[in-house]
């Protein structure tokens, strides 16, 4: 086939033109016919009937009626002033008000002639109004010909003022719909996929979805559109990790060994938990295959992924091979450092630190016992994975708190193996939604810690306004009083200086107020925030960790992986600031211990709608796993820790909120089809093969994941 009209610059659109071209181009990406088609309508306003004004009841959708306007009277005055128009039917009357844009309004509308209006009623004192609806002249365009339903397009301030707001775009999407009626567009799912899943062409779908004939045509469109697109993301992720497990051999690990076992029999503090016993097995059976292993382990907060890591650092020891344990912050990976070194001692394993902090003649020494294989562990920060850190052989790496790490960082720890790159295992902070996984770490295999250690306490949260301060000062008096300790974090958005000062006299007016009501010597108070040089940081830290304070006021510094089990009560002030998954990670800095935890969330009387949403959820439940599928449901996939400027989740139709079914049907076609023919060779897959040739840029971009 010649040139594929998708293929054609926007610019030769009719209706484009070069000006609105580069427009669409800064704007929405919008380069090629092709990227129009694919600019989607975000929602449809239904057009399809007119409503009678007698039938109409208070409802949550929009109607569309057809009359005259027999009034309209300005009411009230200044800032008050609002219209008020009666609009009337063969069948009643009702009232249309608008409280903005009333001067234009008022010029625009003309008394005695037939209007069509579009909006939702609503009840107000026992009467039917419709608020700011909209209004258009009735013509034979509108009340006879083109009853549908009108796509409504993203648009932006600059498109809007180049004629090219969701109406603009829609004449311009008509044009490219005209222009394609007779163009082939080739099909890119197998025939059998169509018949089993009842999809649409393709075509038929690319013009169902921006002017469907009907609401079922309309689902369907969107159905097939986005299986499609969640389907060719699984197609490329899997064939990655098909291709890498084909053809990159992995150090064996065949043996359970003297490290495990004694560790197993001797060290181990507790019982695993069914859920860690079986996540062992699973990476064990990776690490043993043959293969590489890339690994996610995911698990709520508390859930003991750190004991699942070491242990799976004791079979790579019992097979010769040196592990890295790799954490974002030098406080977490001291942690890290001195609890493994515990747990290890006196099994003959060396275990060593290393930051930017360790220099000179001390760098120099472990980086020679590092390269000839004496330290079998080594712990810490970025550096790890910094050119000049050679390892003998380097058998496991595992990063932990993964949404710290870049996709880069992953890829420059495989260079660090001999022979074969290391097996990897990435531990995330908290859980993210099942669907936002599938997509972020699509290419590696999930284990799941779906399980808490006995014994654990739910944490009990509450919600608390200024007018329970001294109520929460009181029960912070008691807590404390039993021996117990509290930590108070003021929320840091680092966006500008002039906020970032906002915040720090926040909590620093906070510590005033604090040291007022917990007077020394009775109380003492830690403090970090991070203006703070790292050395008094991790000074005043570990006098916390030491339990010589009993207070700990912090911004979010402690938000990654702290452990201080006598702490017990966690005091969020300004929680509507927060986002929920940190909500959540905050508070699992308590409750690890073997007493009743408390997490109290201080914010505002006044709350925003989402603000009060995330409260409640705190408040509702503990499982990280259900916070975070409401956490994306709030603020959208693209905004989810880890997730951000990957431009992995950006996706023309599917959202991963709410597809999560036709995602799982995806991924599981997409490995049925892998299977049955890796490399698309059959012929009912050519479609599936010409499409992903195509798209060779977007694999390349894959290939540098791995
Ligand atoms: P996270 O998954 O958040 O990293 P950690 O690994 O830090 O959690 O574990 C939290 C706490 O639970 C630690 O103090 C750890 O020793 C303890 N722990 C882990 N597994 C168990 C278990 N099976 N039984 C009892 N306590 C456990
Ligand atoms: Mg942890």
């Amino acid at each position: 086939m010649s040139q594929n009209i998708l293929d054609t610059k926007i610019e030769f659109l009719k209706g484009v033109g070069p000006q609105r071209a580069d427009i669409l181009k800064t704007e929405l990406q919008i380069f090629k016919f092709g990227d129009l088609l694919q600019h989607y309508p975000f929602r449809y306003v239904d057009k399809t009937k007119f409503h009678t004004i007698k039938g109409l009841v208070a409802d949550n959708y929009a109607v569309q009626l057809k009359g005259v306007l027999r009034r309209l009277d300005s009411v009230g005055s200044g800032r008050g002033r609002r219209l008020v128009g009666r609009f009337r039917d063969e069948t009643g009357t009702i009232e249309l008000v608008w409280f903005k844009g009333v001067t234009w309004i008022e010029k625009k509308l003309v008394v005695g002639v037939q209007y069509v209006v579009y909006g939702k009623p609503t009840l107000y004192k026992g009467r039917l109004n419709i608020t700011h609806p909209e209004v258009e002249p009735a013509t034979t365009a509108n009340t006879e010909h083109a009853l549908t339903l009108e796509p409504v397009y993203h648009s932006t301030g600059k498109l809007e003022n180049k004629g090219l707001d969701s109406r603009g775009i829609m004449k311009v999407q008509r044009i490219l719909q005209n222009k394609l009626r007779d163009a082939p567009i080739a099909e890119n799912l197998p025939t059998y996929f169509l018949e089993k899943f009842k999809f649409p062409a393709r075509k038929k779908a690319l013009t169902d979805i921006h002017f469907p004939g009907s609401t079922a045509l309309l689902a369907t469109a969107q159905n097939r559109l986005k299986f499609e697109e969640l389907f060719f993301l699984q197609l490329k992720l899997l064939s990655l990790k098909t291709k890498r497990q084909t053809a990159l051999k992995g150090h064996v690990f065949s043996q359970v060994g003297e490290y495990f076992n004694s560790f197993y029999k001797e060290k181990l503090p507790f019982e695993l938990t069914d859920a860690q016993k079986r996540v062992i097995k699973e990476i064990r059976r990776d690490m043993g295959s043959g293969a590489q292993m890339n690994r996610l382990l995911q698990g709520d907060v508390g859930s003991g992924k750190t004991i699942v890591g070491l242990m799976c650092m004791l079979i790579a020891m019992d097979n010769g091979f040196q592990c890295c344990l790799m954490a974002p912050t030098e406080i977490l990976a001291q942690q890290h450092y001195e609890s493994i070194s515990e747990s290890v001692e006196g099994l003959g394993i060396q275990v060593a630190f290393l930051s930017g902090s360790v220099k000179g003649k001390k760098r120099k020494q472990l980086l020679e016992v590092l390269a000839n294989g004496d330290i079998h562990i080594l712990i810490g920060t970025h550096a790890l994975i910094e050119d000049w850190v050679v390892y003998k052989n380097l058998g496991l790496a595992i990063i932990d708190e993964q949404h710290r790490f870049g996709v880069a960082q992953r890829a420059s720890l495989w260079k660090k193996g001999i022979g074969a790159p290391p097996h990897i295992l990435v531990m995330t902070a908290t859980p993210i939604p099942r669907t936002l996984a599938m997509t972020l770490y699509g290419d590696l295999d999930i284990s799941v810690i779906d399980e808490l250690p006995p014994g654990r306490k739910d944490i009990v949260t509450l919600h608390k306004t200024e007018n329970g301060r001294l109520r929460v000062f009181g029960f912070m008096k008691e807590e404390i009083a039993k021996g117990r300790q509290v930590y108070v974090v003021y929320p840091l958005i680092e966006e500008s200086e002039s906020e970032q000062l906002a915040d720090l006299n926040n909590l620093m007016e906070g510590y005033e107020s604090l040291s007022r009501d917990f007077p020394k010597p009775d109380y003492q108070i830690s403090v970090v925030h991070g203006r703070m040089k790292a050395k008094d940081k991790d000074f005043e830290m570990q006098r916390f960790v030491k339990g010589e304070t009993q207070i700990m006021i912090a911004t979010t510094v402690i938000e990654v992986g702290v452990n201080v089990p006598n702490a017990s009560v966690m005091v969020i002030e300004n929680t509507e600031r927060f986002g929920l998954s940190q909500l959540h990670q905050l508070r699992g800095r308590v409750g690890r211990g073997a007493e009743q935890s408390y997490c109290i969330l201080m914010s505002s009387f006044k709350l925003s709608k989402d603000g009060k949403k995330r409260i409640e959820t705190m408040c509702r439940t503990n499982n990280g796993f259900e916070i975070s599928e409401v956490d994306m449901e709030l603020r959208g996939p693209g905004n989810i820790q880890g997730t951000e400027q990957s431009g992995m989740v950006d996706f023309h139709i599917a959202n991963l909120a709410t597809d999560g079914r036709i995602l799982q049907t995806a991924r599981e076609i997409a490995t049925r089809v892998l299977e049955d023919d890796p490399k698309l060779e059959k012929p009912h897959h050519s479609p599936l093969r010409r499409y992903l040739e195509k798209d060779k840029k977007y694999l390349t971009t894959w290939g540098r994941i791995s």
